[in-house]
């Protein structure tokens, strides 16, 4: 079945973030397991962990319908060494955390050159720092997320998530998070039928969907190949309800998380309603 849910807010403890999905009706759902816009983290409390899992338990969130996501301010492929060290460090302990709740996967955005070095160098930072991350944790997947291509950020091509994957040592632990929004804005169009068939097949081709691992759900503000990031609730921006409906309807979203990042929460438990009204 389709796993539809949104990225709820865990303030308050993680434990809140299953509880906050169930409330919506999501079959799925994403979080931050720590503060986003902070380097340092308080350690999970025992109590914490063990709530969240018994509260994902009885909801029936399994631990691969769960796509947590990692703080903004990592970048893997910084051209600073003192830096990419710290993202590195940083990104390891969000992998701990994981693993501590039980989770499978690791959502995050490649990086960004900065404009210092090429995209290829930064790109083979971001592979390395994929590798000693496995290295050191046993359970997470690396779910490399595509991105809108705004400024200097990696990602916003299916080559791009090809050379990491590529030469990521461990391919059973590395996976990919397709962001409608993303993909629509770094050029890709999803808004027919035949569209949206030639970009997944394009995506089967050069990253491979046995690859995929989650998707974000977000209709788009800006329009085709404008490469900024502004999401926009579904079928009020300028992707329009129609490739949502493909995507609930296509086996290779089967059973992985499909997460909202609309911008109108209050809509979500609607926009999930919506989504499940599309399957055939
Ligand atoms: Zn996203
Ligand atoms: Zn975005």
């Amino acid at each position: 079945m389709k796993r539809v849910g949104a990225h709820v807010s865990a303030s308050g403890g993680v434990e809140n973030a299953p509880e906050n999905a169930h409330k919506i009706g999501a079959k799925a759902f994403a979080l931050f397991t720590k503060n986003q816009r902070q380097w340092a983290a308080k350690p999970l409390e025992s109590k914490s962990i063990d709530l969240f899992k018994a509260r994902c338990e009885a909801y029936g969130f399994e631990p691969r319908h769960i796509l947590p996501h990692d703080s903004y301010l990592i970048n893997l492929g910084h051209p600073d060494e003192d830096k990419l060290q710290t993202s590195r460090d940083s990104f390891i302990h969000e992998m701990e955390r994981c693993e501590q709740l039980g989770l499978v996967l690791l959502n995050f955005h490649p990086g960004s050159h900065l404009n210092e070095i090429s995209e290829e160098a930064s790109l083979d930072r971001v592979a390395e720092s994929i590798n000693i991350a496995l290295d050191r944790t046993t359970s997470v997947t690396a779910v490399i997320e595509n991105t809108a291509g705004q400024g200097s950020n990696l990602g916003y091509k299916f080559e791009h998530l090809a050379h990491i994957i590529d030469k990521v040592e461990d391919k059973s632990r590395i996976g990919v998070c397709l962001d409608t929004c993303h993909t629509f804005v770094s050029g890709y169009d999803l808004r027919t039928k035949e569209a949206y068939e030639k970009t997944m097949a394009e995506f089967d081709k050069i990253v491979g969907s046995t690859y995929l691992r989650g998707m974000h759900l977000n209709d788009s503000k800006p329009g085709l190949g404008e490469k900024k990031d502004r999401h926009d609730s579904l079928g009020k921006g300028k992707i329009g309800l129609d490739a949502f409906g493909f995507i609930m309807n296509d086996p290779r979203m089967e059973e992985i998380p499909m997460v909202l990042e609309t911008i109108d929460e209050t809509i979500w438990s609607e926009e999930i309603a919506l989504l499940y009204s599309l399957v055939k």
